[in-house]
């Protein structure tokens, strides 16, 4: 039983690191200390409990979190810290010994946040000794959670964990095996969403493509029922494995009501040679076989493509391969990543590290590249008309919103116009070529 006096009349402030996901789940956090009485603490008002949400990624995202529960203890003297997160669940000890942590939840605790600071009896009261709970290896539940962000979008989780085990990535270590939510509950939550107002899903997990693990079901299912919710006019999905998007659900989004024409497909590397040390689970010629189907039947599809430079054995020849592999593709951005060493991954068994600088290198130009694709891929719609949803958020007199196809467009402020749907005819760049300029 929790006892809930220990949560009245406290407030609790949430810092989040990483990934969408963690965003959602920071959400569901908060909501249950919210049902239990905790106020969300104002604007540099001083909480009584602190959650920060950490995130693993590469070993600069390890030193932001240890940077951010610093400065957080510091802005919240006397509050109870709470970590959680993939820092948390990776390196239990070495986020406990950071000053001013109280307690260590693990990707399978933090769901009963509740009870572990309720059995802590502290919430500001109890000074007693520093408390780590070392995080168990073992991560089952699947915790639903649903998030809006402060423009138009919610991110709603389908899915969490990951099997694969690429030879360069923790995160199966971090959050568990693969595992999600039922299709009717999935449908229930974006129901809830339209109902608060929403108009826009972005579909996210770990490795969302393999959906239906635990319930039996399939990707191409729950998109086609999340389709059918009424007041939702836009689903996106987030990142999805080449070799788990099925021709099918490229044909359903091209027909489908909702499903918007934008993709985000991590390849990763354009050698076959590095895609092997990765351990991935497809080749080059699947991959380029995805984006010729999304281009037949969705030419206009906005098309984003993860991919890492300077791995572990990438030598300067498979670097070129990636790049033309990449030049000839009809993509239209690339998300560079620098390989970062990561502790316990099987990447670190393989010879010829890539040093810092000439990681740079292979970054700067595979940025340049995908600088000039956007470029042209926003120009090629320069005087069409689009359907772009607007934002809430106002930057200067100008907002912003995004059409279909993620082209994203700048229009002069109007509060009216904040989270609905315009027609909207694209003019040439904005001041900042940040966006194209936009005309009711
Ligand atoms: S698919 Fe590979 S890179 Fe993606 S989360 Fe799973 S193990 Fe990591």
């Amino acid at each position: 039983m929790i006892d809930t006096t220990i949560f009245e009349n406290k407030t609790a402030a949430y810092y989040t690191l990483g990934c969408k996901l963690n965003f959602a789940e920071t959400s569901t956090i908060g909501k249950m200390l919210a049902e239990a009485g905790v106020r969300k603490a104002r604007e540099g008002e001083r909480a009584d409990i602190c959650v920060i949400n950490t995130c693993s990624v590469t070993e600069l995202a390890d030193k932001k979190c240890r940077q951010a529960i610093r400065r957080i203890h510091k802005e919240h003297p006397g509050a109870f810290v709470v970590a959680t997160g993939c820092y948390a669940q990776l390196k239990p000890e070495e986020v406990a010994a950071i000053e001013g942590v109280d307690l260590v939840l693990g990707a399978e605790q933090k769901l009963d946040i509740l009870q572990y600071i309720n059995s802590l009896q502290k919430c500001g009261e109890d000074e007693a000794g520093r408390v780590a709970v070392t995080p168990s290896k073992d991560i089952r539940r699947f915790s639903p959670s649903c998030s809006a962000d402060d423009r138009t979008r919610h991110f709603l989780k389908v899915q969490d964990g990951c099997d694969y085990f690429c030879s360069y990535c923790t995160i199966p270590f971090a959050r568990g095996r693969s595992r999600n939510g039922s299709i009717a509950s999935l449908v229930r939550q974006a129901e809830e969403v339209a109902r608060e107002g929403g108009r826009e899903i972005v579909l996210t997990g770990v490795n969302i493509g393999d959906f239906g693990k635990t319930t039996g079901e399939s990707f191409l299912d729950l998109i086609r029922a999340l389709d059918r919710v009424e007041g939702i006019e836009r689903y996106r999905i987030s990142s999805i494995e080449p070799n788990l998007i099925t021709d099918e659900a490229i044909d359903f989004v091209a027909g489908s009501r909702s499903f918007m024409p934008h993709f985000h497909i991590p390849l990763q590397s354009g050698s076959d040679s590095v895609l092997k040390l990765m351990r991935r689970r497809y080749d080059t010629a699947l991959f380029r076989h995805k984006i010729e189907k999304i281009k037949q039947v969705l030419p206009e599809a906005f098309i984003g493509v993860d991919v890492i430079v300077g791995t572990r054995g990438e030598t300067a020849a498979y670097f070129e391969e990636t790049r033309r592999f990449l030049e000839d593709l009809d993509i239209t951005q690339l998300h560079v990543f620098s390989y970062s060493e990561r502790p316990g991954t099987m990447a670190l068994r393989i010879d010829n590290p890539v040093p810092p600088e000439e990681k740079h290198r292979r970054s700067q130009v595979l940025l340049e590249l995908s600088e000039r694709k956007l470029a042209a891929f926003y120009e090629a719609h320069i005087g069409e008309t689009a359907r772009v949803l607007v934002e809430h958020t106002q930057h200067g007199e100008w907002m912003h919103g995004f059409t279909e196809n993620y082209i994203k467009v700048e229009l002069p402020y109007d509060e009216r116009l904040s989270n609905e749907v315009r027609s909207v005819r694209l003019g040439g760049w904005n001041e900042d070529r940040s966006a194209l300029k936009g005309e009711l």
